[in-house]
C-alpha cells in the first residue's frame, strides 16, 4: 500500500474475528486510541516508541465485529490542532484538495477514508476533530453524545469534552460503525446505558418529512460566501424533502471558542502531567534532580502542546482560577442552556461544519488564534455534550464543504436521518 498523503504513522494490519458486521471492512484507527502491541504515538515524539499493553474498548469492539485494522492514523499532536500539521510525524495532505490541509485533529482518519486507504475510520472529537476533517476531506463524521461511546483506552486530551467518533464514505456506513462502538463500558464511568440498543444504521432512511430544522444565525453569519452557498442549497434540498427550516438564536455561542480553549487547555495541562519520563514518555535520565529530569523529558513536546500546557496551568493557578476556569464553566452552562431551549422548538440544528473551505498547507501554523477561531461552529457542541454529524455538501474551488447537524442528547437517530437526506 502506498501512503502518498502521509496518512498513517504506523501501517500494520490487525485481523479481527472471522465474522461479524464489519467482516468485510478495513478500518484506520486514530493514533491516540490504544492498540495492544501496536505503537500508539498520539502524533508526538514523546510517545515515539510507546506500545500499549492493552486495547481500547472501541478496538476490542472492532475486532469482535470482524473488522481489519489497517493502521494508526496521523493526527495533530495529542489532538491539539485543526489541520493535522502539529504532528511530530509530518503533515497529512488532503486527498480531496491537493496542497491543502485535511483538517484535524483526526486528519489521517478522514484522509484514509477519502483516499480509499480504509473503508472506515475512528477519530476523536474534543472540539470538532472528527467533524472538521470529515468536512475538509468530503466524508461523513459523527461526534456522539458524551457517554455513548467508551473512552477507555483513548489517550486523554480533555476528558469532559471528548468522544471517539466514526468516519466513513456514507452516512449509513458511518452509522454502522457507530452501532459497533456504542454502548456502556464498566471501565469508563462516564459511559451510559442510553442509546446502546438503538440501530443507528437503519436511521439512515433519508426521510425528513415533518422534521423541523433550526438554523442558528450566529453559526452562519461568519462563513465564507462559497460555504454559505453550499449550505443554502442543502437547506433547499431538505425543504424539498418535506422539512421545515426556521431561524433560531444561540447568543451564548459568541463565547464558546474562548470557553472551550480555557477548559480544554486546563484539562490538558493536568492530563499531560503523566508524560514525565517515569510513568510515560521519553525519559531524560535521572542523573540530576527531579525538576531537571522532568523538564528534560518534556522537551519532546511540540510547540502547540507546550503552549497549551502553559496556558492551562496558568488558567488553573491560584488567583486566576476564578477569573478564567470558573468563568469558562459558567459560559459552558450557558451554552448548554441555549441548546436546550432551541430543542424545545426544533428537532435538529443545522450550520456549516467549518466556516471556510480547507486551508492551504502551512497557512494556519503562523497564527494559532486564527486556527482556534476556525472551530467556532464545532466547539459549542462539545461544551453542550451533544451529538453532531458532518455530511458532504458539495465543493468550492478550494475543496469540499461539510454541513453539520446537531441533535439533542442521545438524538443520534435524528441527525443520521437528516444527514442521509442530504446525501440523497
Ligand atoms: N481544534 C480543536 C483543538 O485544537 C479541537 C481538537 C479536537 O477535537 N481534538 O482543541
Amino acid at each position: 500500500m502506498t501512503d502518498d498523503h502521509n496518512i498513517f504513522v504506523t501501517e500494520e494490519t490487525v485481523e479481527g474475528a472471522d465474522d461479524g458486521p464489519l467482516a468485510d471492512a478495513t478500518v484506520a484507527v486514530k493514533d491516540n486510541i490504544s492498540t495492544e502491541g501496536v505503537r500508539t504515538t498520539c502524533g508526538s515524539a514523546m510517545l515515539d516508541d510507546y506500545v500499549p499493553p492493552y486495547d481500547a474498548t472501541v478496538v476490542e469492539s472492532l475486532k469482535a465485529a470482524g473488522a481489519t485494522i489497517v493502521g494508526k492514523a496521523n493526527m495533530d499532536e495529542f489532538g491539539m490542532g485543526s489541520t493535522t500539521e502539529t504532528s511530530a510525524f509530518g503533515p497529512v495532505e488532503n486527498p480531496a484538495a491537493p496542497g491543502r490541509v485535511p483538517g484535524g485533529s483526526s486528519g489521517g482518519s478522514a484522509a484514509a477514508v477519502a483516499a480509499g486507504e480504509a473503508d472506515l475510520a475512528l477519530g476523536s472529537d474534543t472540539g470538532g476533530s472528527v467533524r472538521n476533517p470529515a468536512a475538509f476531506c468530503g466524508v461523513v463524521g459523527i461526534k456522539p453524545t458524551y457517554g455513548l461511546v467508551s473512552r477507555y483506552g483513548l489517550v486523554a486530551y480533555a476528558n469532559s469534552l471528548e468522544q471517539i467518533g466514526p468516519l466513513g464514505p456514507t452516512v449509513e456506513a458511518t452509522a454502522e460503525l457507530l452501532d459497533v462502538i456504542s454502548g456502556p463500558d464498566d471501565r469508563d464511568a462516564t459511559s451510559r446505558e442510553e442509546g446502546a440498543d438503538t440501530d443507528y444504521a437503519s436511521a439512515a432512511d433519508g426521510d425528513v418529512a415533518g422534521t423541523t430544522i433550526g438554523v442558528p444565525t450566529e453559526l452562519v453569519e461568519g462563513a465564507d460566501a462559497g460555504v454559505r452557498e453550499r449550505f443554502e442549497e442543502t437547506l433547499e434540498d431538505l425543504r424539498d424533502g418535506g422539512a421545515t427550516v426556521e431561524e433560531v438564536s444561540l447568543p451564548s455561542v459568541e463565547h464558546a471558542v474562548e470557553a472551550y480553549y480555557v477548559i480544554a487547555m486546563s484539562e490538558a495541562s493536568s492530563n499531560l502531567a503523566r508524560f514525565d519520563g517515569v510513568r510515560y514518555g521519553n525519559s531524560g535520565g535521572f542523573e540530576g534532580n527531579w525538576n531537571e529530569a522532568f523538564s528534560d523529558s518534556r522537551e519532546a513536546f511540540g510547540e502547540e502542546v507546550k503552549r497549551r500546557i502553559l496556558l492551562g496551568t496558568y488558567a488553573l493557578s491560584a488567583g486566576y482560577h476564578d477569573k478564567y476556569y470558573k468563568q469558562a464553566q459558567d459560559a459552558r452552562a450557558w451554552v448548554k442552556q441555549d441548546f436546550d431551549e432551541a430543542f424545545e422548538s426544533v428537532d435538529v440544528l443545522a450550520s456549516p461544519t467549518m466556516p471556510t473551505p480547507p486551508f492551504e498547507q502551512g497557512e494556519s501554523l503562523e497564527d494559532p488564534l486564527q486556527m482556534y477561531l476556525a472551530d467556532a461552529n464545532t466547539v459549542p457542541v462539545n461544551l453542550a455534550d451533544l451529538p453532531a454529524i458532518s455530511v458532504p455538501a458539495g465543493e468550492t474551488d478550494a475543496g469540499p464543504v461539510g454541513v453539520q447537524f446537531v441533535g439533542p442528547a442521545f438524538g443520534e437517530e435524528a441527525i443520521i436521518r437528516v444527514g442521509s437526506a442530504v446525501e440523497n
